[in-house]
């Protein structure tokens, strides 16, 4: 307002016109540098959630958010995402275009990351139709018998 009425003042109409313009292309770039960061802190925030195999769902700019006072370009965002077993999370984190993502509490997908599945070990299984019956007495005997354990006769 003061900028605008600063023009009137001095009555020169081709000045007012010109910093109106200026104006709208100042608020305009900023919309855009708005947008533009806004795209990056998103695609930030799922490739993050990504690593930790988690699902990105939703990321909503909070201006007053926690965190949003101090330190002055960060952004912050409340997120919902999927983890690897499919369950809704919610967490706030502060992000800015020269920092990392920042997951306040125990919001982060990286507690899920560390969690790979098990490699079971493969117990070998040893099918019955492998083994033999004893010749003496019909006893089953499995591969590893050398001798029957019911009659003590040494397998053929
Ligand atoms: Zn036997």
């Amino acid at each position: 307002m003061i900028v605008f009425s600063t023009f009137y003042i001095f009555g020169n109409e081709v000045g007012a016109a010109h910093g109106i313009l200026g104006l709208v292309a100042i608020i305009a770039v900023a919309i855009a540098m708005r947008i533009v960061a806004g795209k990056w802190d998103r695609a930030r925030i799922r490739e993050e959630l990504e690593s930790s195999g988690c699902t990105f769902v939703s990321a909503t700019w909070a201006p007053f958010g926690k965190g949003s006072f101090g330190e002055d370009s960060s952004r912050s965002y409340e997120v919902c995402y999927l983890n690897p077993d499919g369950e809704r999370q919610y967490a706030s984190v502060k992000t800015s275009l020269f920092t990392d993502v920042f997951w306040s509490g125990d919001g982060s997908p990286q507690r899920f990351g560390g969690r790979k599945p098990e490699p079971s070990p493969q117990a070998p299984i040893l099918p019955n139709s492998e083994g033999t019956d004893c010749s003496n007495c019909g006893f089953f005997l499995e591969l590893e018998h050398r001798f029957c354990p019911h009659c003590g006769a040494k397998k053929q």
